[in-house]
């Protein structure tokens, strides 16, 4: 429906729209109007979807104007006040210490499985040395019998034990795919060259384990060379809270060297050591859930994806859902390419079949036939289609993560600092750990220098605001920070900075939210789910059941609890909304005393100043 207003063409388009469509809209041609989205910092194809806003900007580049569709008759009719102003994420807040592939999965379904390990470290302290090292003693203990190839992850076996390799290391990497909502690596080896000594990105590659959660060993390396000084390496990492297990902490710091091979068992034993400790869990008896790690286009076989198998076990012949597509495993190939029928949980494998190359960091999952792919799928682009966010993800602002300190979702305010000179560093960090009050504040990082592509990727994955202190992002770090809708805050006088934030946290901390009730679920089954705790299995009754929601639990008209939704799935899928009709599986953070006949009634606070 495209009319004139004065010189103007105006166009109404819904709140998502594929690019291919929107083009036919603006009455441009889908590349120009791809190219007009890169300029705005935004990649997308011509089958992905884009959401009002970023429409809204790229329209103005070709002198349209755009107006949502019904937007306003659609709000009336949920008997809503407002726009949704707080879109849940597509990455899901992790259940602390639970992975999302085995959030539902019963407790006694889960075994051990080998710990997934990557490794980290300043540029040249040795890095791609040590994996190939470690890849080598594989080759040496005749393991595999073939010459191993590189497909994104291999794994060494140690005393019987096996441990898998991510093959591309690098926090950059890590934190990349943590923002696509992969959490692969259950330990990070951290490099450290002893004749370098704690370096820039050593720090980084610290603070980014630290905010994934993930335990740290600590690799000093090249102690071959003349000028190496081990004992340097551990009071540099004691320093910024690395603290060797001779000296009471509770990190191994293993002395080895890549090139000679010397120390590398010691190596592989504090892994199975530190696995030991938290042993990582799948259930290998379930269809198999995990991550991309890499694919390509190879010109015989079509595409090939290597996949990590987190839990489950993917069978050739499965059917195969990497976000919108599906596809089969017509077959499966291990490190050394030779065919398997199939892969355990922590192990890499080569799968053919898939439609499309997918991207490094995306979720697979495998499901029993064409339909309950086509199902889910169709559950994932009624999410894009009901979500103004359709192609970014996160939307972390200031104000949206004190929104969610103040409603309990949120302990801490999540930063990430980056300051122009070492003498900007202590100050700036000093004053904002002094603001935390009833909110604590957590520097995730706080480094010297332009803003990143991988600061934005940490904010991203970690929930976290980017403050940048007489410095500004470079070129990709601004469009990951558009693609991620990321925000930056730019700075260049402390006290102004110190009396934003303060102003938003005093100001969040005021009761100026109101509850309102948007929808009703009655509870209809009752689940036991490991770690989490139970889950209703509810039917939506009247209105709408949101994620981001506060449900009361009410038992013959009394409340009996209260709390925030934690878990909102259709299916084995993450939802954002679940409109009445519909059933799904609600889980609450701090209740979970549900019976068959609870009705629960969820309430948004709205804004009222
Ligand atoms: P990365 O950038 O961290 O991946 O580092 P590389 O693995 O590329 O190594 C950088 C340089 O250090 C290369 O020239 C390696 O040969 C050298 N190197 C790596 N490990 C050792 C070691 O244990 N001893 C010595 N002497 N040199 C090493």
């Amino acid at each position: 429906m495209a009319n004139q207003v004065k010189d103007r063409k105006v166009v109404e388009i819904p709140a998502s729209i594929a690019v291919r469509e929107l083009a036919a809209k603006l009455g441009v041609s889908p590349v120009d109007l791809m190219k007009a989205l890169i300029a705005n910092g935004i990649m997308a194809s011509i089958t992905q979807s884009v959401d009002f806003d970023t429409a809204a900007i790229v329209a103005e580049d070709f002198g349209v104007t755009l107006l949502e569709e019904g937007a306003a008759e659609r709000l009336a009719a949920d008997g809503l006040a407002a726009p949704d102003e707080a879109p849940a994420l597509d990455v899901e807040p992790e259940v602390p210490g639970v992975p999302w592939y085995i959030v539902d999965e019963p407790e006694e379904a889960l075994e051990v499985r080998p710990p997934v390990v990557t490794i980290m470290g300043h540029v040249d302290h040795g890095k791609t040395t040590l994996l190939d090292a470690i890849r080598d003693t594989k080759v040496a203990a005749g393991e595999s019998g073939g010459i191993t190839q590189h497909i994104g992850a291999y794994t060494v076996t140690r005393d019987g034990q096996r441990i898998t390799f991510i093959d591309t290391p690098g926090h950059e990497a890590f934190t990349a795919m943590r923002a696509r909502g992969a959490r692969a690596t259950d330990i990070a080896v951290i490099v450290v060259a002893a004749n370098d000594g704690v370096m820039p990105q050593t720090r980084e590659a610290v603070d980014h384990a630290r905010a994934a959660g993930v335990p740290m060993i600590v690799a000093v390396n090249k102690v071959d060379l003349e000028g190496a000084k081990p004992d340097r390496v551990s009071e540099q990492m004691a320093e910024i809270g690395v603290v060797p297990d001779a000296w009471g902490g509770d990190t191994f710091f293993v002395p080895l060297s890549a090139l000679t091979g010397e120390g590398l068992p010691e190596l592989l034993d504090a892994i199975l050591l530190v696995a030991e400790e938290t042993p990582p869990l799948g259930n290998p008896s379930r269809p198999a859930m995990g991550t991309v790690l890499e694919g390509l286009m190879d010109p015989q076989k079509g595409v090939l994806a290597t996949l990590l198998v987190q839990t489950g076990t993917l069978r050739v012949g499965d059917t195969v859902v990497v976000g919108h597509e599906f596809g089969r495993a017509r077959a499966l190939f291990d490190e050394a390419g030779g065919r398997v029928q199939e892969a355990e949980p922590s192990m890499p494998i080569v799968v053919m079949g898939l439609p499309s190359v997918p991207d490094a960091g995306a979720r697979f999952i495998v499901v029993r036939n064409d339909k309950e792919a086509k199902a889910v799928i169709g559950i994932r682009e009624d999410e894009v289609r009901s979500s103004a966010q359709a192609v970014v993800s996160p939307v972390m602002t200031l104000e949206e993560l004190f929104a969610r300190a103040t409603a309990g979702e949120a302990q801490s305010l999540n930063l990430v600092v980056k300051v122009d000179v070492q003498g900007s560093l202590e100050p700036v960090v000093k004053s904002l750990e002094r603001l935390a009050g009833e909110i604590g504040v957590t520097i995730l990082h706080a480094a010297t220098g332009d803003i990143s592509e991988s600061d934005i990727n940490l904010a991203a994955a970690s929930e976290a605001v980017v403050i940048g202190f007489r410095v500004s992002p470079d070129g990709p770090a601004r469009r990951a920070a558009t693609a991620r809708n990321v925000e930056v805050r730019e700075y260049d006088v402390i006290y102004k900075l110190v009396e934003d934030i303060q102003d938003a946290l005093t100001g969040m901390l005021e009761p100026i939210y109101e509850d309102q009730a948007i929808g009703q679920a009655e509870v209809r089954q009752v689940f036991g789910i490991t770690k989490v705790g139970r889950i209703a299995g509810c039917a939506v009754v009247r209105g709408i059941v949101r994620r981001n929601a506060t449900a009361r639990v009410l038992r013959d008209g009394e409340e009996i609890g209260r709390s925030t939704v934690s878990s909102l799935k259709r299916f084995t899928e993450d939802v954002r909304e679940v409109r009445e009709g519909f059933e799904c599986g609600i889980g609450l953070s701090n209740f979970d005393d549900f019976a068959e006949g609870d009705i629960l009634e969820f309430v948004v606070r709205e804004r009222v100043r």
